[in-house]
C-alpha cells in the first residue's frame, strides 16, 4: 500500500485524537476479527482499511485475529485464504493471533464468574432457553436451574469440559437479569458443547465459548485500545462491558460500532454465497461474479482501487447502500494509466482490402497513450483484417456512424478505407466485405477531408484465437439483499464465454495481467500458457463506459 494514504475524517478518528490527547492510551491498538468460516469480501475491507488505517495514522498496532469459537463452520483453507487475501491487499498484520489460544483463560475465567455468582450452568434445551428469553415486549423467564450452588455448577462445568453431556443438553450462562430491557442481557449463553474437531486446538475441548464473552475477553488480553465492529453489535456493548467489570479486568477496550458496507447488486454474506456456491449458481469463492476478494483478483481488480474505494465511501453509523458504480469507477481509473492497449475483435467480420498487394506493413502504436512510460507496440497490418461485425450496417439509420457501404472510415491508428462491396453465403449472413484502402491516410486524415470515425481491426493471418469470460452482474436486480429467494433473481446472462481475436502483440509484449480491448474494455489474463498458445483466456474485468441501467 502506498504510504501517504490518506483518511477521510469521521467519528472514530476523532475520538482516537481525543483520547490521545487526553493521553488515555500510550499506544493505539485495532485488531480485525474474522470469523474463518468463509473467504473475505469487499464489505471486510471496509473494516480492515478503517483498522489498519488508524494503527498506520498513530504508528500503533494492528493485529489480524481469527475469532475462531465455532468449529463447526470453521476451516483452515479459510484462514488460510484470509492470510493471502489481506497479503495481497499490502495490509501489513503485526500479529496473527487465535481466539483459540485463549480458551484455557476463558475457562478460568468462567470458573471466576460462577464462584462469583455471576454464572450457572442450565439444562434447559435450546428451544426452552430461546422461549424463556421473553420478547421486546414481554420479560424473560428464569430458568430453573438459575439458582444451583456454586460448588454443583463448578462440578457440571468440569463435566461438561471433560464430555460427560450431549451437545445442547446443558450449557453455561450468565446470570444478569432476565427482566433486562436489552434482550441481550437476558442470561446470554458464554459456554456451550460441540463435538467437534477444532482447526487448532484438535480435540483438546468439546466446550467453546461464544462470540459474547471471548471477544471482550480477547480484545482485552491483546490490550486493544479501541475495538471497532458493525452496527449489528451496538446492543452486546453492554453485555461486552459487564464481562470485563464483573471479572475485574483492568484493561477495558471500548467498542465502537459503524455501519456495514452495502453495495448495489451484490451480497455482501458469507452464508450467503456460501449458498451460492453450495447451489452452484457460482463456480466456487473466487467467482468473477461475486465480491469476494479472491474474486476480484481473477478478475482482474487492483488493490489499490479497492483502497481509493475504501477511502471515499468514509465511515458513519449511518445505515446505507454504496452504488456499485462508485467502486467500478475507480476500477476503471486505474486500469485506464495500468492496462496495456491491444486491440481485439469479439465478433469478428472479415474486411479484404482490394487495392492492397500482398505485403505486411507494421505500424507503430502507442502501448498506453495515458502512460507514455509503457512504450510502444508494432502491429502488422494486411489486406485482410476482421472487424467487429457490429462495426458495419448494411441498412444503417442516420445516426450509424461506423462503417457503411461507400462511407469512409478510419482503422484505428491505421488507414482509412471505404467499403465497396458486401459478400453474403448462401443463407444470406455477411460472409465479407470488400474495401478500398487510402494510401495516405496513415495516421493522419487527408487535407480535404476529416474522418473522425473510428473502428478498431486486426490483421486475420496474424490475430491470436482467443476464449474470454464475459462476466456481468450476478442478480438482475439491484438490490439482492432485499430478496429472500436469491435463485429467482439471478441474472442468466451473468457469465457467457465467447471466442475472440486479438492483435499479436500479446505475445512480444511482456506479459502483463491487464489490457484494455480498444473501444471495449478491460480483460485480465486468466491463463497463459507458451505451450498452447490456442488456449489462451480472458476474464472481463469491466466495460470501458459505466453501463446504463
Ligand atoms: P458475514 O455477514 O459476511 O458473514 P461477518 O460479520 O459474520 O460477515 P466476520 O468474519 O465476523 O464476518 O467479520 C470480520 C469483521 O468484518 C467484523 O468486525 C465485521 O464487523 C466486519 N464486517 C463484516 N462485514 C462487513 C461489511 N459488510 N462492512 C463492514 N465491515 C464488515
Ligand atoms: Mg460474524
Amino acid at each position: 500500500m502506498k504510504k501517504e494514504i490518506l483518511f477521510k475524517n469521521n467519528f472514530i478518528i476523532n475520538i482516537i485524537k481525543k483520547d490521545l490527547f487526553n493521553k488515555k492510551y500510550k499506544i493505539i491498538k485495532t485488531r480485525f476479527p474474522p470469523e474463518p468460516n468463509g473467504y473475505l469480501h469487499i464489505g471486510h475491507v471496509k473494516s480492515l482499511y478503517l483498522n489498519f488505517n488508524i494503527a498506520k495514522k498513530y504508528n500503533g498496532i494492528f493485529n489480524l485475529r481469527f475469532d475462531d469459537t465455532n468449529p463447526i463452520y470453521e476451516n483452515i483453507k479459510y484462514i488460510k485464504s484470509i492470510i493471502k487475501d489481506i497479503k495481497w491487499l499490502g495490509i501489513n498484520i503485526n500479529n496473527i493471533y487465535y481466539t483459540s489460544s485463549y480458551f484455557n483463560k476463558f475457562y478460568n475465567y468462567a470458573i471466576k464468574l460462577i464462584k462469583k455468582k455471576l454464572a450457572y450452568i442450565d439444562e434447559l434445551s435450546k428451544k426452552k432457553i430461546k422461549k424463556y428469553k421473553g420478547t421486546l415486549i414481554n420479560f424473560g423467564k428464569n430458568s430453573p436451574y438459575r439458582n444451583r450452588s456454586i460448588k454443583k455448577n463448578l462440578n457440571l462445568l468440569k463435566k461438561m469440559k471433560m464430555g460427560y453431556f450431549s451437545e445442547g443438553s446443558i450449557c453455561l450462562r450468565a446470570k444478569i437479569n432476565m427482566s433486562s430491557s436489552n434482550i441481550i442481557m437476558r442470561d446470554p449463553i458464554l459456554y456451550r458443547i460441540k463435538y467437534i474437531k477444532h482447526h487448532q486446538t484438535i480435540k483438546k475441548w468439546c466446550i467453546y465459548p461464544t462470540y459474547d464473552f471471548s471477544h471482550c475477553i480477547s480484545d482485552s488480553l491483546e490490550k486493544i485500545s479501541h475495538s471497532l465492529c458493525t452496527l449489528e453489535f451496538i446492543e452486546n456493548r453492554i453485555l461486552y462491558n459487564w464481562i470485563l467489570k464483573k471479572l475485574n479486568i483492568i484493561f477495558i477496550p471500548k467498542q465502537y460500532e459503524f455501519s456495514k458496507l452495502n453495495l448495489t447488486f451484490s451480497i455482501l454474506s458469507k452464508k450467503k454465497l456460501k449458498f451460492l456456491i453450495n447451489k452452484k449458481i457460482v463456480n466456487g469463492w473466487d467467482d468473477p461474479r461475486i465480491p469476494t476478494l479472491s474474486a476480484y483478483r481473477k478478475r482482474g481488480y487492483n488493490p489499490n482501487s479497492i483502497f481509493s474505494f475504501c477511502k471515499n465511501i468514509g465511515i458513519s453509523k449511518k445505515e446505507n447502500t454504496i452504488n456499485i458504480n462508485m467502486l467500478e469507477s475507480y476500477i476503471r481509473n486505474n486500469l485506464n494509466i495500468n492496462a496495456l492497449r491491444v486491440m481485439g475483435v469479439l465478433n469478428p467480420l472479415t474486411i479484404i482490402i482490394k487495392n492492397m498487394g500482398k505485403q505486411i506493413e507494421m505500424i507503430l502504436m502507442l502501448r498506453n497513450p495515458k502512460n507514455l512510460k509503457m512504450g510502444f507496440r508494432i502491429l502488422p497490418f494486411s489486406n485482410k483484417i476482421y472487424i467487429d461485425k457490429y462495426d458495419f450496417r448494411e441498412k444503417p439509420n442516420k445516426k450509424y456512424k461506423r462503417l457503411i457501404l461507400n462511407k469512409k472510415i478510419r482503422l484505428r491508428n491505421s488507414y482509412i478505407i471505404k467499403a465497396k462491396k458486401i459478400i453474403k453465403n448462401i443463407c444470406g449472413i455477411i460472409k465479407k466485405i470488400y474495401c478500398y484502402y487510402y494510401i495516405n491516410t496513415l495516421n493522419k486524415n487527408q487535407i480535404n477531408y476529416k474522418i473522425n470515425n473510428v473502428i478498431h481491426w486486426v490483421s486475420k493471418k496474424h490475430s491470436i484465437l482467443i476464449t474470454i469470460n464475459l462476466y456481468d452482474y450476478l442478480f438482475k436486480v439491484s438490490n439482492p439483499i432485499k430478496y429472500k429467494n436469491l435463485i429467482s433473481i439471478i441474472n442468466p446472462f451473468s457469465f457467457i464465454i465467447i471466442n475472440g481475436y486479438v492483435e499479436p502483440s500479446l505475445f512480444y509484449s511482456k506479459i502483463k495481467n491487464s489490457y484494455q480491448f480498444e473501444r471495449i474494455g478491460y480483460f485480465n489474463l486468466n491463463n497463459y500458457n507458451y505451450n498452447y498458445k490456442n488456449n489462451i483466456i480472458f476474464n472481463r474485468i469491466i466495460n470501458l463506459k459505466k453501463k446504463k441501467l
